[in-house]
């Protein structure tokens, strides 16, 4: 018998808003996480690593659907729009419309709460080593409890929310429906400040006080990018992402041995504004590195028995790297499926699967198309950048882009636009085949299989689409 109906393993984000969708269903539900309550949602000794924002309409969505409303203090500063600058910074394109730079310990407590408040049971201090195996089917998770004592809990279904590094999804049997790992060419190393500063003159291509900002910039952040969120008062979440690979071609190029740690503290250094800093002592949270990835999510996010959400099935955004939206998303629709296939009686994998069709309803139909953009934008050096930012693209069509949609008619006619230097063109060249991929991909995802037995040739046909494409699009920072 199983001890639980839902095992949610994680207390993070996706994790404690799985845990109360779950529990609003009348399901029995329990949360494991190896953090106490006062530091729930902490990701490492590092802190609750993050950019810290977040869309607005996240928000709407996860206040729609279970009845929780945000303010202060969790929600710290509020921000117009994210801009992304070209290398030279000469050009700005809006890359995302109005949110919120969170305080992240703060949104833990308020979500830990309303789990509490939801009745799920919070098991803190333990550490999520597997999963417990039967017939090929997860039927709970086995681990060490805060007394460092091997412990078993079972369940009739087990929700992942373990973040990036998941014990659960690495140690699940060889299967046709979840990879196991990522591969480190989908995986941004990250760190980030938050600093106290002082601002030493006012130049809003380096710090705005209204919208968030990011630096593209394949030398100070090669494969990646560098941004600059401000937070209330006077301080700012400063950080950068880089891919391994560009980090490393970058370096042997530039003659340089530089490593992400260096490159944050050079990108503090090239901003000119900022003076007098110090890291914000609060929640001994002011200092963190991690990583994030930057493909698409899982083709599948269940698996008998399971499902996961979050950043554990790499749900980040491909060229955002923004993971807490869909975080919210999926911990949202995962925890609503689960206790309802409970409440029915009927945890089979057909019974769970609308929770792969309601998520890539929701935002996973995207992200195969954007995974592909952002290899793309991984080639061009900061040159082709600053000439693409100028010429390819309208404002308009990068934010579509940005969104994850097509501007299939109005790129195609810049076929008849004067474009000079053989690079450019073919730089541009390769952006009408990236947004035709892109096309092609978002009309699969709105096939999505509507069963299990249909996912092994739909998952073909992903597979087919997206190979050749890395070969393609070499990284090419410098
Ligand atoms: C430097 C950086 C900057 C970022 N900036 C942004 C941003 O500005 N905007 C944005 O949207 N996203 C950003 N992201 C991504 C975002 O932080 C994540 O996508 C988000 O936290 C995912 O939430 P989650 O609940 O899936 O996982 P997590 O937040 O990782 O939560 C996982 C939980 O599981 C617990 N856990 C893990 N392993 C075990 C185990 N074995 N046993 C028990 N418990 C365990 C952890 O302690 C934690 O409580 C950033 C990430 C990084 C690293």
């Amino acid at each position: 018998m199983a001890g639980y109906d839902i095992i949610v393993a994680g207390g993070g984000i996706a994790g404690t808003l799985a845990a109360s969708a779950a529990a609003q269903k009348g399901a029995k539900v329990a949360m494991l996480d190896r953090n106490d309550q006062s530091i729930v949602g902490r990701k490492t000794v590092w802190g609750w690593v993050c950019g810290d924002a977040v869309a607005k309409s996240h928000l709407d969505f996860v206040s729609k659907e279970i009845d929780i409303r945000f303010g202060e203090p969790e929600l710290d500063l509020k921000v117009d729009g994210v801009y992304a600058f070209s290398p030279d910074l000469e050009h700005r394109f809006l890359f995302d419309g109005e949110g919120y730079s969170l305080d992240r310990p703060k949104l833990a407590q308020k979500l830990l709460k309303y789990a509490l408040k939801n009745g799920v049971e919070y098991v803190p201090g333990f550490n999520v080593e597997g999963p417990i195996i039967e017939d090929g089917r997860i039927t709970g998770v086995h681990g060490r409890n805060s007394k460092k004592e091997q412990e078993r809990h079972t369940a009739k279904l087990v929700i992942d929310t373990l973040g990036i590094a998941s014990m659960l999804r690495r140690k699940l049997p060889d299967n046709p429906y979840i990879e196991r790992e990522v591969s480190t060419d989908d995986i941004e190393s990250t760190g980030r400040y938050i600093f106290n500063f002082e601002a030493k003159a006012e130049d809003l291509r380096y710090y705005d006080p209204k919208n968030a900002l990011i630096h593209l910039n394949q030398q100070l952040a090669p494969g990646g990018y560098g941004w600059v969120f401000p937070k209330k008062g006077k301080r700012m979440n400063i950080g950068l992402g880089v891919e391994k690979k560009s980090l490393e071609i970058r370096n042997a190029k530039m003659g340089k041995k530089d490593t992400l740690h260096m490159l944050i503290d050079e990108y503090v250094k090239w901003n000119p504004i900022i003076e007098s800093t110090s890291i914000d002592p609060t929640d001994n949270n002011g200092k963190g590195y991690w990583s994030v990835t930057v493909r698409r999510q899982f083709d599948s996010l269940v698996y008998p028995g399971y499902l996961g959400a979050g950043d554990s099935m790499a749900m980040p955004n491909p060229i955002s790297a923004g993971g807490i939206g869909p975080a919210m998303v999926a911990g949202v629709l995962a925890g609503k499926v689960a206790g309802e296939a409970i409440a029915r009686k009927d945890t089979s994998l057909e019974s769970i699967w609308d929770y792969n069709i309601r998520y890539n309803g929701e935002y996973g139909n995207k992200t195969a198309g954007l995974e592909v953009f952002r290899v793309y934008l991984q080639s061009l050096n900061n040159d082709l950048i600053n000439y693409g930012m100028a010429k390819f693209l309208t404002k308009e069509e990068a934010i579509e882009i940005s969104y994850g949609r097509v501007p299939e008619l109005t790129v195609a006619s810049k076929f008849q636009k004067v474009l000079s230097g053989i690079g450019n063109i073919n730089a541009f060249r390769n952006l009408i085949f990236t947004v035709n991929k892109m096309k092609k991909l978002n009309n699969l995802y709105k096939e999505y299989p509507k069963t299990p037995q249909e996912f092994p040739a739909w998952k073909k046909l992903v597979n087919e689409e997206m190979s050749g494409v890395k070969e393609r699009f070499r990284p090419n920072p410098v």
